[in-house]
């Protein structure tokens, strides 16, 4: 018999189940205690703070959404999500419709 000696990492408990498959194909479990799900070994998933420091850096320099797209790869929706993390509205605003145009 095979045990798994996984515990919550949010409450430590062990008694959790496994829940299905995470999109990146790691097995997720459901923490029967707190009821919230975890994974192995958890990372965050997407930009390293040190990329995204490179790529907010270039979008000041006045390069456009879809500039920093093709030289980084990166997706402009990400890139205003970070934006508005970082409460730089201006710089949501600079590339937001302009007023009169669009649905009424
Ligand atoms: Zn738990």
């Amino acid at each position: 018999m095979v045990t798994i000696k996984i515990a919550c990492r949010h409450c430590g408990s062990t008694n959790i189940a496994c829940n299905g498959l995470t999109t990146n194909g790691k097995q997720r479990y459901l923490c029967a205690d707190c009821g919230r799900r975890s994974r192995d070994n958890p990372q965050p998933n997407g930009y390293t703070a040190q990329e995204r420091e490179t790529i907010l850096a270039a979008y000041h320099e006045r390069s456009s959404l879809r500039g920093l797209t093709r030289c980084f790869g990166v997706a402009r929706n990400t890139v205003s999500t970070w934006l508005k993390k970082s409460g730089d509205a201006a710089g949501v605003s600079r590339h937001a419709r302009r007023p009169g145009r669009g649905r009424p």
